[in-house]
């Protein structure tokens, strides 16, 4: 498919084929067309090398959290008539794993404040095959819930979790769940079994940077990986600033000087996360997500899908493309996977956040998917 400019020649064609930008977007909804040998191998290719293999489905852009790293507490939300539908979702997903996708994480926002969480996390598990896992804020993570994920076929599940002080975590997170209830979503998720469990950790200078170890204890502790991510400049707020950031490598050097790490090969050379075992053999890990000190762009396998379908080839995309005029102007499957080959083909080779010309997305992580 050629992208086509909306000239009065093509105006009988539906929108999506006009590739009109859609209400309220800059974007053209077609991304450019990928060569056809590309869609011959009937996989998503991108043009530095790399194959997308994980798809991150953002179910939702709200969240009952305003992580102060993450959203401002005026944040708007979109309309909800904008948001893909179940339907949606399922035949993007379908499609994506008919071009080699095999993981789909749910994300969001908060996914488990979608109120068909469950029915999209099973149909995706039967009709894709992919494995589905979920990342929350564990918030809405009662014992019948977390059986409720695994019976719906989530096999595995990520915590995001920045304290683990009660009065930190409420102004962490601005909210009225309390580190109990997470904790005992994490609980719950062990188990159920629904393992690997990871918990997320992102430290802000002067916010919760002392409590490196305190999370490795957790791993410890509950014999699971925690994993520190270094913040990114994806806030909604615009608050991101250097000297607030903390890199890896001091998270690190805090950690191993009260248990010695030793260095984990990756079972998957796309894993973003470098992972250590303790030296003394406690089954827990650390694990360090390093975007800004040490980018894993090279191997990246990721494709993401937001809540009101727009496709991101990177989370720092500042162009993204527009499924809903395909998907609700008539488009077939077969178009909906040539988009997203043509897609996957314009992911960029890496984020430069390090870069002068780097300028933050428009576009916030919790309305991308983390
Ligand atoms: N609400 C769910 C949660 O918190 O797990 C899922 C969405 S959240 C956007 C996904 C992950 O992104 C979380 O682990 C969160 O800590 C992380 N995150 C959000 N904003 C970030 C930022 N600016 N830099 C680094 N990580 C961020
Ligand atoms: Fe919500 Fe997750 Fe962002 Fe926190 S990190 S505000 S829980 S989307």
């Amino acid at each position: 498919m050629t992208a086509l400019a909306p000239t009065a020649s093509n105006l009988s064609l539906p929108q999506w084929r006009r590739n009109e930008p859609v209400a309220g977007s800059s974007s053209p909804a077609l991304p450019p067309a990928a060569p056809e040998s590309v869609h011959d191998r009937g996989a998503l290719l991108d043009s530095h090398g790399r194959t997308i293999r994980d798809l991150r489905l953002s179910l939702t852009d709200r969240c009952n959290f305003r992580c102060v790293y993450c959203m401002d507490p005026e944040v708007r939300f979109a309309d909800p008539a904008e948001l893909l539908t179940r339907d949606e979702f399922r035949r993007v997903a379908i499609a994506a794993a008919r071009l080699g996708v095999r993981k789909i994480r749910l994300t969001g926002g908060e996914p488990t404040l979608h109120p068909e969480l469950l029915a999209i996390a099973a149909s995706l598990r039967r009709e894709t095959e992919c494995e589905v896992a979920l990342i929350t804020n564990g918030s809405r993570g009662r014992r019948e819930d977390v059986e409720a994920w695994k019976a719906a076929g989530i096999a595995r599940v990520t915590l995001s979790l920045d304290s683990l002080r009660p009065d930190r975590f409420a102004r962490l997170t601005r909210s009225t769940a309390s580190l109990r209830e997470v904790l005992a979503c994490l609980e719950h998720a062990i188990s159920e079994n629904l393992t690997p469990v990871k918990v997320n950790a992102v430290l802000l200078r002067g916010e919760n940077d002392d409590e490196a170890v305190a999370f490795a204890e957790l791993a410890r502790r509950y014999g699971i990986e925690v994993r520190f991510i270094e913040w990114m400049p994806l806030d909604s707020g615009h608050a991101w600033r250097p000297d607030r950031w903390v890199p890896a490598s001091e998270t690190r050097t805090a950690i191993e000087a009260v248990h010695p790490l030793v260095a984990v090969r990756p079972a998957d050379p796309a894993q973003t996360a470098r992972s250590f075992a303790f030296a003394d053999g406690n089954p827990g890990r650390v694990g360090f997500i390093a975007p800004i000190s040490s980018p894993f762009c090279g191997a990246c396998s990721r494709l993401r899908i937001t809540a009101d379908g727009k496709v991101r080839p990177c989370l720092f995309s500042t162009t993204e493309w527009d499924l809903r005029p395909l998907l609700r102007g008539g488009g077939d499957d077969a178009a909906l996977r040539r988009f997203l080959v043509d897609a996957a083909w314009t992911k960029q080779a890496g984020h430069g956040i390090t870069t002068p010309e780097f300028r933050q997305p428009p576009r916030p992580m919790s309305a991308i998917g983390g």
